[in-house]
């Protein structure tokens, strides 16, 4: 799929879940900001489809899951673009996924750090 970004709403050149828009983005969304993203998307659909983006259908016998509901591209890209002029974080800060992302980065540093002391010694002979 090629990369592009839709400035118009109503682009329905892809239809995709959030999911994979988010898989797309390459980025962590905490629930707080998937929850706020899907009512929004929601909303920007039926102002635009005039009809209600749900459809209410159970899961097939054999699915476990119910199914995932698509979006156009374009609704996809104005909700996300709304959430973060609105100052949205993608992960609230504080939170446990926050934290979590902050010691992984920590973690990255400590390596680094010690790899360039390491290399720095062994110029020193
Ligand atoms: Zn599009």
């Amino acid at each position: 799929m090629a990369k592009k970004s839709c400035v118009d709403p109503t682009c329905a050149r892809y239809e995709m879940s959030q999911l994979e828009f988010r898989r797309l983005r390459g980025e962590l969304w905490d629930m707080g900001f998937i929850s706020k993203f899907g009512k929004l998307a929601s909303k920007l659909y039926r102002g635009i489809y005039k009809k209600h983006p749900d459809i209410k259908r159970r899961p097939l016998p054999g699915q476990k899951r119910w199914p995932v509901h698509r979006y156009p591209c374009g609704i996809l890209e104005q909700a996300y673009r709304q959430l973060r002029e609105q100052g949205v974080p993608l992960v609230k800060p504080k939170s446990a996924l926050e934290v979590e992302l902050a010691l992984k980065q920590r973690e990255r540093w400590m390596v680094l750090e010690h790899e360039w002391i390491r290399a720095w010694r062994a110029d020193e002979g």
